[in-house]
């Protein structure tokens, strides 16, 4: 009898999901939900943060932090997650919306509170 888990099994609680970004897999509720949209101005492709989950449509997760979003980003990781075609040289599609996000997560020890 064995009692010893193997390596794919991770005794992650509740619902496990992989980062774009970092490709390691986290509990669901620790990475960030992003959703395809449109640009209610220019009706660009542009992906949104969905830190409620309850988006409709396709959604892809990350963990929210610079660094697993400059890995998705690199990685073209939104568009190919979030089955979105692009235009010649991967243009087209802004990831603004979750930048801003992360970067507001993001607390710089080195900036200055106004
Ligand atoms: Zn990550």
């Amino acid at each position: 009898m064995k009692s010893s888990a193997g390596p794919d099994a991770s005794p992650l609680p509740g619902p496990v999901r992989t980062c774009i970004g970092c490709r390691q897999r986290a509990a669901k509720r620790e990475l960030l939900r992003v959703t395809a949209g449109s640009d209610p101005t220019t009706g660009q492709p542009v992906v949104w943060p969905d830190p409620g989950g309850a988006a409709p449509g396709r959604g892809a997760h990350l963990h929210p932090t610079s660094g697993c979003y400059d890995l998705a980003v690199r990685r073209r990781a939104f568009p190919r997650a979030l089955r979105l075609a692009q235009g010649p040289g991967g243009q087209g599609l802004s990831t603004a919306p979750v930048s801003e996000y992360v970067a507001a997560l993001t607390i710089d020890p080195t900036a200055s509170i106004n």
